[in-house]
């Protein structure tokens, strides 16, 4: 990819106007890992996969039948009290092709909801409504909704569609390990892009500049947050700044890249005009806390090696302190 800093300010010079379609792109990754707590009926739906059991609920007032199992009615509020065995197999009301596979709308046998899950060795073109499917049970349980594989055609005519009480519910599972991920691309864009290249290429900070405040803006970005309009001139920044603010980090979250406790500083390097986030470091957090203040000027120290070409190849910035 030829997204080198000097053509991609080449690319850039002419007023901005022709912005650069091509810009690097990262693969990001959100992920939230945290215990859900599944709730009185679905603590047993979850549970009684393990036997090959469906269990739904059906609500005393509109008596609707619903699967997976819920406390409540989602037609009419109340309390569902009933859990019920319903049949594994029923009949698909709708279909749809995703990424991962076809997605079918099941109405299980003695049901009126609609519950969603995959669809196995099938071909969206052949599918109809209407059609029978039936449960496909995993080998080894693990207490999630996947302890169905999914359903697959069925040639059995339809059972009578009769719910039984639940008899012995097996000992219900009332937390579940949960991991929230989204892999996503993230576009740099030229502005961040410029910058990244300028790093990865000759470490070399770079700000865009606004025509009307003449404010540097680090990291550059299109457009000046005061004047609302568009910058357009590539200035170098320094790689020594000074301090505006500054916190010491002792919490300890998913994701991060240091090891707590931490500086954590707003820095505004010589030439610029707004802030930088970035770590202070090469001295001790108690030292920091003593000596650093508003206006102690700090430089940046680069990691060695390969630059990667983003903010992290700046392993922190370190006081200088005037004897
Ligand atoms: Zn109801
Ligand atoms: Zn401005």
């Amino acid at each position: 990819m030829d997204t080198t800093a000097s053509t991609k300010m080449q690319m850039l010079g002419d007023g901005l106007g022709s912005t650069p379609n091509e810009s690097p792109v990262f693969d990001g990754r959100i992920e939230l890992p945290y215990t859900l707590t599944t709730g009185q009926a679905a603590s047993v739906f979850l549970a009684e996969l393990a036997n090959h059991r469906i269990v739904g609920s059906r609500c005393p007032t509109c008596s609707d039948v619903v699967v997976p199992a819920q406390d409540f009615c989602a037609a009419c509020g109340e309390r569902l009290e009933d859990l019920l065995l319903v049949p594994a197999a029923g009949e698909l009301t709708g279909f749809t092709e995703t990424a991962e596979g076809v997605l079918g709308m099941i109405r299980l046998d003695g049901t009126s909801a609609d519950f969603v899950h995959q669809l196995l060795d099938v071909e969206l073109a052949d599918l109809k409504v209407g059609q029978r499917v039936a449960a496909r049970w995993a080998d080894e349980a693990q207490g999630s909704v996947l302890d169905i594989v999914g359903f697959e055609l069925d040639e059995a005519p339809a059972g009578n569609g009769e719910t039984s009480p639940l008899s012995n519910p097996a000992d219900p599972i009332v937390e579940r390990p949960y991991r929230l991920r989204l892999d996503y691309k993230h576009s740099y864009g030229p502005y961040y892009g410029t910058l990244f290249d300028g790093i990865a290429t000759s470490r070399r900070i770079q700000g865009s500049r606004c025509p009307r405040c003449e404010c540097v803006l680090v990291p550059p970005r299109e457009y000046c947050d005061v004047c609302f309009v568009r910058t357009g001139e590539w200035v170098d920044v320094a790689n020594t700044g000074v301090i505006k603010a500054m916190s010491i980090i002792h919490l300890e979250f998913v994701g991060q890249v240091r090891e707590p406790p931490y500086v954590y500083a707003e820095i505004v390097l010589d030439g610029a005009a707004t802030r930088l986030i970035h770590t202070v470091g090469g001295i001790d957090v108690d030292e920091a806390i003593e000596k650093i203040r508003p206006g102690t000027a700090v430089r940046a120290v680069w990691k060695d090696g390969e630059p990667k070409g983003t903010l992290e190849d700046i392993l922190y910035f370190e006081p200088i302190f005037e004897d």
